[in-house]
């Protein structure tokens, strides 16, 4: 249960999702601390990203509770609504506007519903730049500001997404694989981005790498069948003869 205490940035219980007759989600029950950064891991399939569509509103549940901060039920909001909120999803490839530059694109995302032509020609004041300026630092581009985004790195680029949602300053963050395709350097820096929102932002971060769940060394969820089979320590979980059994036993890294 729900201990009272202790205040939730998210809340999921007894989330049901069916599709076609196969159980996607099942008896669901998630809970995660306002500035929480978790991480959560399973095998391919076992729901993880689905979770996500269910919290940001993409895929509506069977049934089940899904609860954001106190009191706002998130199964009856559409996905636009649920990121007006301050739930922000980071999809596993980088979608940045090629063509303009690295502030441009920041600005952009800061500017919100506004066309790309009106964003970019409207007049930017010295907060923004400001604004704009330290999300750059937090992602490590500050000095590729005036670069074309489309030139950057596959890493960088991923930095730069997560730049985007952090000009809109969301309370909740949602990274599907974040280090997928990126260079071991690049993946550690990654890693020291994700630690850095901690607290600022509530976090949650799909992962495969382990080795990166265990340079992020915060606590863990198990997906397995829709449903969390362990949660705890990196070391707890992956010692868990159930983990061991249905995934991390597993010699093959599987890719979603
Ligand atoms: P993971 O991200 O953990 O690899 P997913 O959440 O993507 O797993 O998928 C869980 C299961 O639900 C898979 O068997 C997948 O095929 C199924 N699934 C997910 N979304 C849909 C959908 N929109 N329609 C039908 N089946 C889906
Ligand atoms: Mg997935």
């Amino acid at each position: 249960m729900n201990p009272l205490h202790k205040e939730f940035i998210l809340t999921l219980e007894g989330v049901n999702k069916t599709f076609d007759g196969f159980k996607a989600i099942s008896a669901l029950n998630f809970y995660m601390d306002v500035g929480e950064l978790r991480i959560i891991i399973g095998p391919n399939g076992a729901g993880k990203s689905t979770m996500m569509d269910i919290i940001t509103g993409r895929t509506r549940p069977d049934t089940g509770r899904v609860e954001y901060e106190k009191n706002t039920d998130l199964t009856r909001l559409n996905e636009y609504q649920i990121n007006r909120l301050g739930i922000s999803r980071k999809f596993q490839t980088p979608s940045v506007y090629v063509g303009h530059s690295v502030f441009q694109n920041i600005l952009l995302s800061l500017k919100g519903d506004r066309g790309v032509f009106a964003a970019l020609c409207h007049r930017i004041t010295p907060s923004e730049t400001e604004r704009i300026h330290n999300v750059l630092t937090t992602v490590g581009l500050a000095e590729k500001s005036n670069w074309k985004a489309g030139a950057l790195s596959h890493g960088q680029k991923q930095w730069l997404e997560i730049g985007m949602l952090l000009a809109q300053d969301p309370k909740l963050l949602l990274v599907d694989e974040p280090a997928a395709g990126m260079s071991d350097e690049e993946t550690a820096k990654t890693g020291e981005l994700l630690l850095s929102l901690e607290g600022k932002h509530s976090v949650v971060v799909i992962e495969h790498d382990m080795a990166f769940v265990r340079q992020l060394g915060r606590k863990v969820t198990v997906l397995h069948q829709g449903t969390v089979l362990c949660e705890g320590s990196v070391d707890q979980v992956q010692n868990d003869e159930r983990v061991i059994e249905v995934y991390l036993g597993r010699k093959k890294k599987d890719k979603t």
